[in-house]
């Protein structure tokens, strides 16, 4: 199996925090669909016909666009060989009702926004490990209610078509073209339920507008619905961080990504600190933050199946958990990040640059091809984010038995001081090793 990201570069405004690439500008936006479009056409060898099951519009802000112009888009990814007609079906499926599980990165919409304890940079962000021969626990069950979600053949592999959506762009017009389309899931991007929060950090929405695009895609009858949200900003309280959750638990969503607010160089945010305009942020606030979540999330009957996803059973996000199975992934679009086992490859971050190189049949991306060491460091990084932990017959079987016996000479002291622990040969964070989540991983990982 294999994803598609689609990376959508255009934003009403932009937010304090972020680094991703996408512009305020709407230039070119007719021009850039004409070029993606080409991409898709010029790139469809990349995952060597290998069977797509997700596809995930990030941004950016895709929902600036119709619906129609979107689904033009997917009408020409499923002219794809690898790709199985998703409209030739009359029976309707759980998006994930046939997964299958553990064996097992669009593009999260703010990958610059991190866990409280993170203080490296992940080397591909996206990504995610793969073996397993586990059954989901909800693989075999109909769901009972997921009549009008985007009809899917029955024996397609394409299980989960996501739409990244901002709060402001969602009208009741555009919950009703929705349905044209062939999207199952929507991931919004609420990041805070109080105009205070959204206001620091220059969001374009309200709160009201965020509860508002929630309940209209309720409404038309779509369940597959996620929210983001964002932790650890200065201007909240941990009182208002649990009336965030808790206006997110009583939502009815079976799917929650809370990430911790960081600071990446070359946003607002970094140089308003340089400034001294606003204090650095506050690691206390986003640990305590960050425990409350999960305790709430558990609470509400939610399992943490990555640091920062939280789902109800059967609702993890089938895309994303390929990333970080290390599943082949196409990315296009400008910035979009692919991987295929043996290399990854990165787009140009540029617009102008992106369209030209398209229209000339230039070469659009950069490639590096992963080193044994590389692999090793990303599969550790990525699967003890997980709650499939990290494996050491993966370790024996793809790395041999000397890069485990290293492993597990630095994993020991990390289990005796409670960051790490054991179960049948799997490693996995504690609680306490979550909120030091990358710092765990380094100390793992081979140097390159
Ligand atoms: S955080 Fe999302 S909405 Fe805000 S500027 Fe970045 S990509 Fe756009």
């Amino acid at each position: 199996m294999a994803g598609i990201y689609i990376h959508i570069p255009f934003c009403n405004r932009k937010c304090h925090y972020c680094n991703f690439f996408s512009l305020a500008s709407q230039k070119n936006r007719t021009e850039f669909l004409t070029a993606l479009k080409s991409e898709i056409t010029q790139t469809r060898d990349y995952l060597a016909g290998e069977p797509v099951n997700t596809i995930y519009f990030g941004g950016g802000t895709p929902s600036l666009y119709q619906p129609e112009a979107l689904q033009e888009v997917l009408e020409i990814l499923a002219e794809s060989p690898s790709l199985p007609d998703p409209k030739s079906s009359s029976s309707i499926q759980h998006p994930v009702s046939s997964i299958q599980h553990p064996v097992s990165n669009i593009q999260h919409p703010a990958s610059s926004i991190q866990h409280p304890a993170s203080n490296i940079q992940h080397p591909a962000s996206n990504i995610q490990h793969p073996t397993s021969n586990i059954q989901h626990p909800a693989s075999s069950i109909q769901h009972p209610v997921s009549t009008s979600e985007a009809s899917l053949h029955p024996a397609s592999t394409l299980k989960e078509i996501t739409l990244e959506i901002n709060p402001d762009n969602v009208t009741s017009v555009f919950v009703t073209e929705l349905k044209h389309t062939w999207f199952n899931r929507f991931s919004v991007g609420v990041q805070s339920f109080f105009d205070e929060d959204l206001d620091w950090l220059n969001r374009a929405h309200s709160a009201n507008q965020a509860i508002g695009a929630v309940r209209l895609l309720q409404e038309a009858r779509y369940e597959n619905i996620s929210i983001d949200l964002i932790y650890g900003i200065p201007s909240s309280t941990d009182t208002r961080w649990q009336k965030n959750l808790e206006t997110a638990f009583s939502l009815g969503v079976p799917h929650i990504s809370a990430y911790a607010l960081t600071v990446e160089s070359g946003t607002p945010l970094a140089w308003m600190i340089s400034k001294k305009r606003i204090s650095p942020l506050d690691d206390e606030l986003q640990v305590v933050q960050f425990k409350m979540l999960m305790e709430m999330a558990l609470d509400h009957g939610f399992q943490q199946y990555e640091i920062s996803n939280f789902a109800r059973s059967g609702w993890n996000a089938i895309h994303n958990t390929n990333y970080w199975k290390g599943i082949p992934f196409l990315g296009l679009g400008p910035s979009a990040h692919s991987y295929n086992d043996n290399s990854r490859r990165w787009n140009v971050s540029n617009l102008s640059e992106y369209i030209e190189r398209i229209t000339n049949g230039a070469c659009l991306y950069v490639e590096e091809h992963l080193t044994p060491e590389q692999k090793y460091n990303e599969y550790v990084m990525t699967s003890l984010r997980t709650m499939w932990g990290c494996d050491s017959q993966k370790l024996i079987y793809d790395f041999g038995s000397t890069i485990y016996d290293f492993f597990r000479k630095n994993a020991l002291p990390m289990i005796d001081r409670g960051l790490l622990r054991e179960v049948s040969g799997v490693y996995f964070l504690t609680d306490e090793g979550k909120l030091f989540a990358d710092g765990v991983a380094a100390g793992l990982f081979l140097v390159t």
